[in-house]
């Protein structure tokens, strides 16, 4: 299995037939297990064995296949599902933290993930620094001996801000510090975070792994010791698991995943280049453009530019408004990764309750718009966000 590659691995690993032989993977819909005998039950309390299962938030069979196949997928030794991006994000930071520790992270971040630590972590007495993700000497000077955990988004929500993730690792094995990435933008089928040094890499499966907009999910993944003994009682015991139906639902995206991203990006590329010098766009920010800051890095790190893109019209908010509501193909939606193209205004929803300086810092601007591109014909794409552009 091991020797599988990444397109082989997402359509078999980790499949645990029944004993009905059924082709499609089977949605085990139980919470609880019944056991032969009272020390038999016992007994499973005591010490698991690999195809034993006691209660669905510590693990279920549906959603061991979902982890195995992503961790293979990864190249992770093993994985912990949960019922959310979210889940997986506050999972992989509280179960390794405690009072008094230092997190360096990257400053730009999804909305909840900041709040996870400027907030959360902060009220636990944690330490959190946030520095310019793309500046290289400002991680050097902010990982000390004293950092415990470095927290990244490897391409970043929605400014597509590229982390060099190979030199991060680099200064937090030198701290003795572990390195959490955020892959959901560069997307499993891009990703070689742990390769590049990574200890932990947290999807929020919602996004391309579900790809087609039904289930919340996430997963986090890194070696068997960490996953077992550090991730693992903080999840069973605080209850973020997944449901066994969602799992199902991840299992079977994950088989189309290779296909799915690869035409997006294929597609995000085409309209990035075709959008970019538009009269009504100041700036086409896409991380697989030449134009883009870090197109070299993002070109060696992920060998693409990834499905979502950043657009900023000129003439601010009311400009962006007056384009969304225009486009008559592209859906106003948060969600990224989806076989329907998305766009989202991230200044008044998604980073809606940062203040306008740290907005400002972040570069989310009030013309700012992020489109996260999907399955559609590419030329009636194109046709629909100039026909919108051209509005304004
Ligand atoms: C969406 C997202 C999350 C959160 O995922 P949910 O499944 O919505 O909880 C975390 N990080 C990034 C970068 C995201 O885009």
């Amino acid at each position: 299995m091991k020797k599988w590659s990444k397109r082989t691995a997402q359509v078999h690993a980790g499949t645990r037939r029944s004993q009905y032989g059924e082709v499609a993977e089977a949605i085990f819909l139980t919470q609880g297990f019944v056991y032969d005998s009272a020390e038999q039950a016992a007994a499973r309390f005591q010490k698991l064995g690999d195809d034993e299962f006691i209660y669905a938030r510590y693990g279920n069979p549906t959603v061991r296949m979902f982890e195995e196949r992503i961790a293979a997928l990864e190249g992770a030794e093993d994985a912990f599902a949960t019922a959310s991006g979210m889940a997986a994000v506050n999972g992989a930071l509280m179960s390794m933290l405690r009072a008094g520790d230092r997190v360096v992270a990257a400053r730009a971040l999804f909305g909840s993930c900041l709040y996870v630590l400027e907030d959360i972590l902060a009220r636990f007495g944690v330490e959190v620094v946030l520095v310019d993700g793309t500046d290289p000497d400002a991680w050097s000077a902010a990982i000390t001996p004293a950092t415990q955990a470095v927290f990244l988004e490897s391409v970043s929500n929605p400014t597509l801000e590229v982390v060099d993730i190979a030199h991060v690792t680099e200064l937090a094995r030198a701290a003795g510090a572990r390195v959490i990435v955020d892959n959901v933008f560069a997307t499993p089928v891009f990703s070689r975070a742990l390769e590049l040094g990574a200890d932990v890499v947290v999807y929020s499966a919602t996004k391309h792994i579900d790809g087609q907009g039904r289930c919340l999910g996430g997963v986090v993944l890194g070696s068997r010791d960490y996953v077992r003994k550090t991730l693992e009682p903080y999840l069973k015991h605080t209850g973020g698991a997944l449901s066994p139906f969602n799992a199902w639902v991840m299992l079977k995206g994950l088989e189309t995943l290779d296909l799915r991203v690869r035409a997006q990006t294929e597609t995000a590329l085409a309209l990035a280049e075709a959008l970019e010098g538009h009269a009504a766009l100041s700036r086409v920010l896409y991380p697989g453009l030449p134009s883009h800051p870090q197109h070299a890095l993002a070109m060696t790190q992920m060998g693409a530019g990834g499905t979502v893109l950043a657009l900023e019209v000129s003439g601010g908010q009311a400009a962006a408004f007056r384009m969304l509501n225009a486009l008559q193909l592209v859906t106003i939606s948060n969600n990224l990764g989806d076989a329907k193209s998305l766009v989202t205004h991230p200044a008044t929803t998604t980073h809606q309750r940062l203040p306008d300086e740290q907005k400002a810092v972040l570069g989310i601007t009030p013309g700012l718009i992020r489109l996260s591109v999907g399955l559609e014909d590419p030329a009636d794409l194109l046709a629909d966000l100039t026909g919108a552009l051209n509005v304004i």
